[in-house]
């Protein structure tokens, strides 16, 4: 039995069509035996959210009927699942969004991020859709939740997704400790990125973007310089041994290229729009680059909570906004900004 009184609806941020974006009260439904019912604390605004609400569509996911956006949650245990697994009323996790897909195709074990078929809360890949969890009140089923350390604050758990993501691409790049690290794109991606690899003791990092606000918050956790995304000689001089491109787009992988040293590695972890891209790839096979892609993430949502509880990794200046659900249209513009903002979190206790 539910320990306190669950109200029939909560309000819910609910992506209509592109440009329709509603706060609206949806009704609960009643959990799944292995769902547990989270009272959401946060919820911060990602880029795919971004896309669904501007184009109806994020990448090849093409909304095809209303959906609650939001995969970036934190809250409370309020019902624990009803065949007993997973953390206890009161408890305060954060979420794991995916689940791996049943399909039988083959992929590498112990990568269930590239099974086909994987769902993400949030996402319209599927249909129906996977329902997101920008709600006052989710179901979740139990084994996407990850209890918190008493040392780790929800608010500052608010981006343990997102730094998830940051974590699985600088560990594809494997031990950056000692080197020079080139990150194209300082936005929320990216910055958390820089923050991880200041934690994995790189020797130099350096941060670009085209605008300034980014740029300000990648010094602030940890990017030793900074560098304008047109400036094609200053990046190119970087010789990075590592290069972390988290801006999307071409011009972006083109600086990666450019900035990356003869026999260096480039992970590509921001999500270009399908189809053919025109990027120098001459230059990678003649400069025997490491071209490595980097999808979501694993078991590094445990890592990150652990660094984030004990400190070692800072991402405070990563969230520049917060703002109550009631506001959440105002949340999105200033998402939608990068010279205005980095993560913007929604409030649902307000
Ligand atoms: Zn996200």
């Amino acid at each position: 039995m539910p320990t306190v009184a669950l109200p029939a609806s909560a309000p819910a941020v609910v992506v209509h069509s592109a440009g329709d974006l509603r706060i609206e009260d949806v009704s609960l439904s009643a959990p799944a035996a292995h769902e547990a019912v989270v009272e959401i604390a946060y919820g911060g605004i990602c880029g795919s959210d971004l896309h669904y609400w501007q184009h109806g569509a994020a990448g090849e996911s093409i909304l095809r009927a209303p959906m609650i956006l939001g995969h970036e949650v934190v809250g409370m245990v309020v019902q624990q699942a009803a065949d007993g697994s997973g953390p206890r009323e009161g408890a305060r996790v954060a979420v794991h969004p995916a689940t791996p897909g049943p399909g039988a195709a083959r992929y590498p074990a112990g990568r269930p991020n590239l099974s086909p078929g994987c769902t993400y809360l949030g996402s319209a890949a599927k249909f129906p859709h996977t329902e997101g969890a920008f709600s006052r009140y989710a179901n979740l089923p139990s084994r996407m939740l990850r209890a918190l350390p008493c040392a780790l604050d929800l608010r500052t758990a608010a981006v343990v997704e997102p730094a998830s993501v940051a974590w699985h691409a600088v560990a594809r790049a494997g031990d950056v400790a000692g080197k020079t690290a080139l990150v194209i794109g300082s936005g929320p991606i990216g910055a958390l990125t820089v923050a991880v690899l200041k934690r994995a003791g790189a020797a130099q990092i350096v941060a670009v973007d085209m605008h300034n606000k980014p740029l300000q918050i990648a010094t602030a956790v940890g990017a030793d310089r900074v560098l304008r995304g047109d400036d094609t000689e200053g990046i190119a001089a970087v010789e990075a041994d590592v290069v972390i491109e988290s801006s999307g787009n071409h011009r972006g992988l083109t600086s990666a290229i450019n900035g990356a040293v003869r026999g260096g590695t480039v992970v590509m972890v921001g999500l270009l729009p399908s189809g053919p891209q025109p990027v120098p790839v001459s230059l990678a096979i003649t400069r025997e680059l490491e071209l490595l892609g980097s999808f979501r993430f694993n078991d590094e949502i445990d890592d990150v909570i652990a660094a984030l509880a004990d400190g070692s990794l800072q991402t405070g200046p990563v969230v520049t906004h917060e703002f109550p659900v009631t506001r959440g249209l105002d949340a999105f513009e200033a998402a939608k900004d990068p010279s205005v903002s980095g993560k913007v979190l929604l409030n649902f206790r307000d």
